[in-house]
């Protein structure tokens, strides 16, 4: 078994899903070659806009997607593969919160039954000893026991996502791939979700994969941040160090897109431009370069690679020389 850090949770090695195109020879590359990793107890961001391949990578992370290269290491062993019963054993630890609270609870059971289910998938328990397990992951995520009964059509949009967070709890995971999980609720709501899902990850020293289009989210939960543009990461850094200093021009804009984020402390920057290139047929070079303001040539025929310093990577041309040669062509694994 290769050299796997004590405290990494999850290893994402070089993973690609591509979509082949039917009737063609191209394939659209939804993540292409994306390396991560994510310690114990650690909420690392994606954030990239829409179809940037943040969510596909999730899916191949959790398994509801096969990937097309690369593998999936988790707490030091590569993952099983789709359908195998080692496979369906490391699900419990990897748990997934959706956007969507109402495609993701069945609206025939009630609330006690959907957290249930959760428990008696992984647990072989007497009711009674079922039914207070529901209590108690009722009870860490604030909902009030008296709601067991109720179905879902008679709770409020955050109480709903309560409930998903509930189930997601109840095979005591160690990772929940969060995928948009505040995005649908109001702003008030939201920040009731954020908090708790803090307090959980605190409690249960638990380790977010937490999927976002939404920056304001990301500053106030994530320890790291990953950004993805057109299937790659561009861009890896602490939180506070990304959002006081972004270093590649896509990160700089998404940054600059979002009103009273601390902008007076930045440089001011262009505002992104341009559709997002189709994945199936990627720019050449720098893949972000017909939307960059500060394109040069070499940009057009050169792919840059990912440059490391300390726990910041770019992939960028314009950190060459600041971050020097240290450059990893897989980019996201920092220690
Ligand atoms: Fe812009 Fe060139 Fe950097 Fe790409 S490599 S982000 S085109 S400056």
């Amino acid at each position: 078994m290769e050299d796997f850090p004590r405290d990494t949770l999850l290893s994402v090695k070089s993973l690609s899903v591509h979509f082949p195109l039917p009737d063609s020879e191209t394939a659209v590359r939804a993540v292409d070659a994306v390396s991560l990793e994510l310690r114990r107890g650690e909420t690392l961001a994606l954030v990239g806009e829409s179809g940037c391949g943040k969510s596909t990578l999730a899916r191949a992370i959790v398994g509801l997607r096969g990937p097309t290269s690369g593998e999936v290491w988790f707490d030091g062993a590569p993952m099983a593969p789709l359908g195998t019963r080692a496979r369906r054993a490391l699900c419990r630890r990897i748990q997934m919160v959706f956007q969507d609270p109402d495609a993701s609870l069945d609206p025939r059971r009630t609330i006690a039954s959907a957290v249930a289910e959760g428990v008696e998938l992984h647990e072989t328990r007497s009711r009674g000893a079922v039914e207070r397990r529901v209590l108690e992951l009722l009870e860490s995520v604030g909902l009030d026991a008296a709601l067991r009964a109720r179905y879902p059509h008679e709770l409020s949009g955050g109480q709903k996502q309560r409930v998903c967070i509930a189930r997601a709890l109840a095979t005591r995971p160690d990772l929940l791939v969060c995928d948009e999980a505040v995005s649908a609720l109001d702003v008030s709501i939201q920040a009731q979700i954020i908090n708790l899902l803090s307090d959980l990850r605190d409690r249960f020293q638990l380790a977010y994969l937490f999927i976002t289009h939404d920056l304001r989210v990301v500053r106030q939960i994530a320890d790291r941040v990953a950004v993805m543009y057109l299937g790659q990461i561009v861009e890896l850094a602490p939180t506070q160090a990304l959002f006081e200093r972004p270093l590649h021009p896509y990160t700089r804009a998404l940054l600059a897109a979002v009103p009273n984020l601390d902008a007076a402390r930045r440089e001011p920057v262009a505002a992104l431009s341009g559709e997002v290139p189709s994945p199936a047929s990627p720019p050449s070079g720098c893949r972000f370069h017909p939307r960059c303001p500060f394109v040069m040539d070499r940009c057009r025929r050169e792919a840059p690679r990912a440059y490391e310093r300390g726990q910041r990577s770019a992939r960028c041309f314009l950190v060459e020389s600041e971050f020097g040669q240290n450059a990893d062509p897989e980019f996201g694994a920092t220690s």
